[in-house]
């Protein structure tokens, strides 16, 4: 007979990578785990705040916080900066940590889940003993491209800062995936040379010692979504897609999710449940991407010109330079405007008739899993590949062009709603296709999931009980 696991889970501060690490954690606690759920101290203060009134305080989840190294006042979107600091402070404080709430709180930490942009994380359980597994947020295949960094230097692919050394525009991983285009490499795709250059220093920094500090290796996938990624790495488990609003068992889910940074404003679902049914686009960019006030112009009018009903979260960050205002000739009479929705339960209303995305990972899996078709918008990072697979693969969304000033017009974003919305009717085939095929993959997901994470736990009493 062994205790009740505690499990150490430890994403990196990103909106992004703490929503699918909470979700794995609710599995866990499902299936019996008790959870010690670690944020910077900045955003822990944010989780907090927006669980206000609701019942998160009686959650099953121990939230506890360690200091990033940053100011209150600072830029955390400055990913380079965050990241730097990360490293020259959460090491010792984790250690810390992990020994205050055994000599405090009686809490032995049984495993460390760290995300694998925390990968330092497994390095400190190591130290004091612990075993751990990594945690990839994002697709397969970035983990493929991630994993084959050396490789790729070594090839002479990239230089040892993670630019390309020639203009080859295609490189292959592995005889089991397709060529990739450079335009997918996420660090190249930071907009600063010098945050991508930090970035991707210290992904390398925290993979460094991987295969020494743990064999196990989970992704927020699944092998059918991507068969060829998971065949190059046979370690690599797909406990994903991890939401939500699809619980275990359909229990049902508490109204706000544990783990945002802004409060879920919860009036957009008694809006969204007087529209018709498959009438409404749902535009939303993410916890990080901004826009310049011309482009965020060319949408709020776009938005008004495709004179359909729309969903659109527009985020407040008070810490944000970036000022914009609405168009004074935007009136939004159709449309419900938030500053950060309950997203996953969004894309799972009915209204909802296809997601203008920034396509960054969790939004990507939230539309897939709901059968939503996607109007993709990347912004940055990985987002280029996923758009990719979105409209090239699975065949769900379409991409936006740019105009002759680069900008995605408010024609543009009319003429794309429409093709996507209106032509169903004119080319049956291909759009019925994609519909059929999100809303198969749905289902199979789902179970899918159950099962993955039922092995993860079983794996993980087989691993304590051999201690
Ligand atoms: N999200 C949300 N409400 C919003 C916008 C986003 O709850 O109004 C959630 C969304 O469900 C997802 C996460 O924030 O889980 C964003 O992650 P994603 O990987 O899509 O983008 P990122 O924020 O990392 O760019």
């Amino acid at each position: 007979m062994i205790s009740t696991p505690t499990v150490l889970v430890i994403p990196y501060p990103a909106q992004g990578h703490v929503n699918p690490m909470m979700s794995f954690s609710h599995k866990l606690v499902d299936h019996g785990c008790n959870i010690i759920f670690v944020n910077s101290d900045f955003n822990h203060k944010r989780v907090v705040r927006s669980m206000d009134n609701n019942n998160g305080s009686s959650s099953p989840i121990k939230l506890v916080s360690i200091p990033d190294g940053l100011g209150p006042e600072h830029d955390r979107v400055n990913l380079g900066e965050l990241s730097v600091s990360i490293l020259s402070t959460m090491p010792s404080k984790l250690e810390k940590l992990i020994e205050d709430l055994q000599m405090n709180e009686g809490i032995k930490v049984t495993c460390v889940v760290a995300d694998v942009f925390m990968g330092w994380a497994l390095e400190v359980a190591k130290k004091v003993g612990i075993k751990g597994a990594f945690f990839w947020p994002a697709a397969a295949s970035m983990f493929v491209l991630q994993y084959n960094v050396p490789k790729l230097i070594a090839d002479g692919i990239l230089d040892t800062h993670g630019s390309p050394t020639s203009t080859t525009k295609t490189f292959w991983l592995s005889s089991c995936i397709p060529a990739m285009d450079i335009k997918v490499i996420w660090w190249l795709n930071l907009f600063d040379s010098l945050v991508q250059e930090r970035l991707f220093e210290y992904v390398l920094h925290c993979l460094r010692d991987s295969d020494n500090v743990t064999d196990w290796w989970l992704c927020n996938s699944t092998y059918e979504l991507e068969p060829q990624a998971f065949s190059c790495v046979p370690n690599l488990l797909p406990v994903g897609p991890l939401s939500r609003t699809c619980d275990d068992n359909n229990k049902s889910v508490a109204p706000r999710s544990l783990g945002q940074f802004w409060e879920e404003d919860l009036s957009c679902m008694n809006w969204l449940d007087q529209q018709q049914n498959n009438s409404v686009v749902y535009v939303a960019f993410g916890s990080i991407a901004l826009f310049d006030q011309k482009q965020f112009t060319e949408l709020a009018l776009g938005l008004e010109l495709m004179n359909r009903p729309f969903l659109w979260v527009v985020r407040q960050d008070p810490n944000c330079e970036n000022k914009i205002y609405f168009p004074d000739e935007f009136k939004g009479n159709r449309g419900k405007i938030v500053g950060w929705a309950p997203q996953q339960k969004v894309l799972s209303h009915p209204a909802i008739a296809c997601f203008v995305s920034h396509c960054g990972w969790n939004s990507t899996l939230e539309g897939l899993t709901n059968g939503v078709r996607f109007l993709c918008w990347p912004y940055f990072a990985d987002q280029f590949f996923n758009q990719r697979y979105i409209c090239d693969v699975l065949k769900v969304g379409l991409g936006f062009d740019l105009d002759e000033n680069g900008l995605i017009s408010r024609g543009e974003i009319k003429a794309k709603v429409d093709q996507l919305l209106d032509d169903e009717n004119t080319t049956p085939r291909s759009q019925a296709h994609g519909e059929v095929k999100a809303q198969h993959w749905r289902k199979r997901c789902f179970f899918k999931e159950l099962k993955q994470v039922s092995y993860l736990v079983e794996t993980l009493n087989c691993l304590l009980m051999n201690k």
